[in-house]
This record gives structure tokens, C-alpha cells and sequence, in this order.
């Protein structure tokens, strides 16, 4: 016997149930949300570990956002925590202000400076790259090649198994580098985090749904599909895997988490560096462009602004995406943009199916990293063309 619903949704991350949340509240139509996970939230979810810490389990997901209707939506199912994001790099056996800004500068000179100095040194030092073709050059053109050493190859080279040289510029493009004190990691106007957490934000969402949102954890699209009778699909998983790997398999850098949780007692030994107690290393996210094999260790509870006596730090292994590696960051390059393009065209053909229309919105199904503001915005966007078309009928 088939199951009956006005839509089927893949993937229960802020894509999927961004737009079950506006289906059901909005339209008041049914939704079976299927999930291959054995919980919600994709790759945003957060649990409680053993020792009663709120750690991120698919790395750290700092929320930002400079779009209003954004920030809006969200605070209709949480309170947010305000946080300035701060993050270090460890290298040469010291911690580095980072990203680079004047305190790195003094921190390298060894002696107090000032942004005009810091602003002849980089003129100086910076290599003079009008267009840089790739994130060597890019980096090399906005800090010099000190601070590319000292931050960026290494930590570049582990995240991506290749030279720096080799990568698109736009891969390291996203990191500000100041000539003032603002030693914030990032620039968006709003920095907060779920007050709960993003779980708890999550089961909002589809408290605010119910009784229109039925959830099946661990739960392939591939094994339901057929058993499943909906006029409409939104889909957020991989694209390619969509297509059954048609034109072949989408390339991804994958990571691997490794956690480790610490007792207040344990922690009191690491005051010293951690410079607070209750905390392992002195900042949410510390670098490591060295040697080890881990590229960032972080400790979510300098964010989460959780008040436990424990803590947990996690150590992040980049990794090739094989066998049951997850896709993280796609791999962008002229011939993975040329498969992907075929896939688009496909996906293009089902948006205006009679039978069954299908969207491809998320991450995954567009192949773009996307950070989690800007998912929520594609799928507010998308949930309004659907109300049109629905208002329409
Ligand atoms: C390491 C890392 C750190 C990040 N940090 C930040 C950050 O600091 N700030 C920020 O804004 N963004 C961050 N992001 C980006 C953020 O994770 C994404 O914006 C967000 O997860 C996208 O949501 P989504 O719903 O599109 O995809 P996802 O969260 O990936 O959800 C898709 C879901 O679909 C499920 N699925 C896939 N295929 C199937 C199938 N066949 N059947 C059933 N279910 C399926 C998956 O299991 C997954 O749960 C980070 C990403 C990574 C990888």
C-alpha cells in the first residue's frame, strides 16, 4: 500500500524543514520529511555528549547572517546567544591572533605598531597580483608571503590534499585580513548562536508544523520512493546520487571528527593556556597549520556560552570522500562544474513535471557550499514561488 502526502522532503536539514515548516504552516499540506540519518538538522545538528556538553557533530557551525528576513524567520523558534566569534592559529609553538590584523602584526614584529605601519609593511610585502589566478596568489597578494607561510600553505595544503597553487582563488577568499584591532573571525552584522542550541531549534520548527510534518529518521529516499505517492518532491540530497551517478560522481573533500570530553578536574590543569576555567584551549577555534594531521581543534562551549563545568574539544582530520566518508566541501573545478551542469539540466527538466514535480534546493542538490543563513534564504525564496503557484491554482 502506498503512503499519501502532499509532498516528500529529503534531507531534514535547515533546507528540508525550513520548507516543511512553511508548508505545513503556511499551506497546511502534508509532509513526509525522510532522513537517511538516525537524527534532524543535517549537518547543523548538536547533541549532548556523555559528559553533558553541547558539542556540534559535523564540526563547528557558527551562525551569521546580514539578511533581516533571515535572522526573522529563525527567532520565531529560538533565542539567539551573541557571540563574537574568535578564533587562533597555533604554529612555531605559540599561539597567532587570527584572521591577520594588527595584533598578528605586533604579535610578529615582536614590539606595539600601528595601522599605518602595518598598512607600509603589507604594501611592502604584498606581491603585486592584479587578478590572482589561484588562493597562492590570492593570499600572497593581501598578506605577504610571512603570513602565508605561517598560516595559510599548510593549513591550505592538509584541508584540500594539494598545493594552494592549485585551488581556485575563491577558496581562500572568504578570509578578512584587518590593518585595525577587529580581530573578529567574520564580518556579517548579526553573530549569534541558538540559545538551545540548533537541535532544539530544529524540533521548533516542526512543533510549529505538526500535525501536517511526519519525520522518518534512517530512512533512504532510494528505498521509499516508490512506496511513496506525492505530487510534489523537494529534494536536498546529492544530485548526482539523484541521477543514480549518470554522468559520475561529484567530487568532495570529506573530514573526520575526532572528540574528546574533559572533566572539570582535568580541565583545572589547562588554565593556564586556556586562560579560564572550565575551558581546554583559549579560543572556540584554534588552527593548526603545522605538521599534525588535524587541521582545527575546537572547543564549541567558548561559542554555545553553555554554563557546564565540563568540556569537549574536537580535532578535525580532512580526508578523501570514499566509501562512507560524508560530502562536505564540493571540489570545484572546470570538469566537476561540467558534470554538475548535466545533472542541472536534468534536475531543470523535472521542476515542471506533470506527475511529479521535483526541486533540488540544499547544499548538495546545487553542489555549492552554502553556509546556513544563505540555505534558509534559498528556501524562503523557494517556499514563496511555490505559495504563488499554489495561490494561483
Ligand atoms: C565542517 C562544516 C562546517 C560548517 N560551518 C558552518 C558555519 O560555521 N556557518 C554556516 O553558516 N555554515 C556552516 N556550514 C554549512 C552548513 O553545514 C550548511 O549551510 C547546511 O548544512 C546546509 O543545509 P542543507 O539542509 O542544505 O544540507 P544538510 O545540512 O547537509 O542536510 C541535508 C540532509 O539530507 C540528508 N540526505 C542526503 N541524501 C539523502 C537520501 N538519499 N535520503 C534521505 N536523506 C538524505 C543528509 O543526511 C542530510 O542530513 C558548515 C559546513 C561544514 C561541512
Amino acid at each position: 500500500m502506498a503512503w499519501k502526502f502532499d509532498f516528500l522532503i529529503v534531507g531534514a536539514g535547515f533546507s528540508g524543514l525550513t520548507m516543511a515548516e512553511r508548508i505545513a504552516t503556511r499551506l497546511r499540506k502534508s509532509c513526509l520529511v525522510v532522513e537517511k540519518r538516525p537524527h534532524i538538522g543535517g549537518n547543523s545538528h548538536d547533541s549532548y555528549d556523555p559528559s553533558g556538553v553541547l558539542v556540534h557533530s559535523y564540526g563547528p557551525h557558527y551562525f551569521r547572517t546580514n539578511n533581516e528576513a533571515v535572522r526573522n524567520y529563525l527567532s520565531q523558534f529560538t533565542a539567539w546567544h551573541p557571540v563574537d566569534y574568535k578564533i587562533l592559529s597555533f604554529t612555531e609553538g605559540r599561539y597567532w591572533q587570527f584572521p591577520v590584523n594588527l595584533n598578528t602584526f605586533e604579535q610578529y614584529l615582536g614590539r606595539p605598531s600601528s595601522s599605518e605601519e602595518m598598512e607600509a609593511w603589507l604594501a611592502e610585502n604584498c606581491q603585486k597580483i592584479e587578478h590572482p589566478k589561484n588562493s597562492e596568489d590570492f593570499v600572497l597578494s593581501k598578506v605577504g608571503r610571512v603570513f602565508y607561510e605561517k598560516f595559510f600553505k599548510g593549513y591550505t595544503t592538509k584541508q584540500w590534499a594539494c598545493s594552494p597553487k592549485e585551488l581556485d582563488a575563491s577558496v581562500c577568499a572568504r578570509i578578512p585580513v584587518r590593518t585595525n584591532r577587529d580581530d573578529r573571525y567574520l564580518n556579517e552584522r548579526f553573530q549569534a548562536m541558538p540559545k538551545n542550541g540548533y537541535t532544539a531549534l530544529f524540533e521548533k520548527m516542526l512543533e510549529a508544523a505538526r500535525p501536517f510534518v511526519e519525520v522518518m529518521t534512517e530512512t533512504d529516499f532510494a528505498k521509499i520512493a516508490e512506496k511513496t505517492q506525492a505530487s510534489e518532491v523537494i529534494y536536498t540530497g546529492p544530485i548526482d546520487e539523484f541521477f543514480r551517478w549518470k554522468h559520475g560522481h561529484l567530487p568532495y573533500r570529506s573530514l573526520r571528527f575526532e572528540t574528546e570530553s574533559f572533566t572539570a578536574e582535568a580541565l583545572l590543569q589547562r588554565e593556564k593556556i586556556s586562560g579560564k576555567k572550565g575551558f581546554w584551549q583559549p579560543a572556540v577555534q584554534v588552527n593548526h597549520p603545522g605538521e599534525e594531521a588535524f587541521t582545527r581543534i575546537v572547543e564549541i562551549k567558548h561559542a554555545t556560552g553553555q554554563q557546564c563545568e565540563n568540556s569537549a574539544i574536537v580535532r578535525e582530520y580532512p580526508q578523501d570522500c570514499t566509501g562512507d566518508a560524508e560530502p562536505y566541501y564540493p571540489i570545484c573545478s572546470p570538469a566537476s562544474e561540467e558534470i554538475f551542469q548535466k545533472y542541472r539540466a536534468m534536475a531543470a527538466a523535472l521542476q515542471t513535471g506533470r506527475d511529479r514535480r521535483v526541486s533540488f534546493i540544499g547544499r548538495l542538490a546545487n553542489y555549492r557550499y552554502f553556509n546556513m543563513d544563505q540555505v534558509v534564504g534559498i528556501a524562503l525564496h523557494e517556499f514563496q514561488k511555490l505559495e504563488n503557484r499554489y495561490r494561483e491554482k
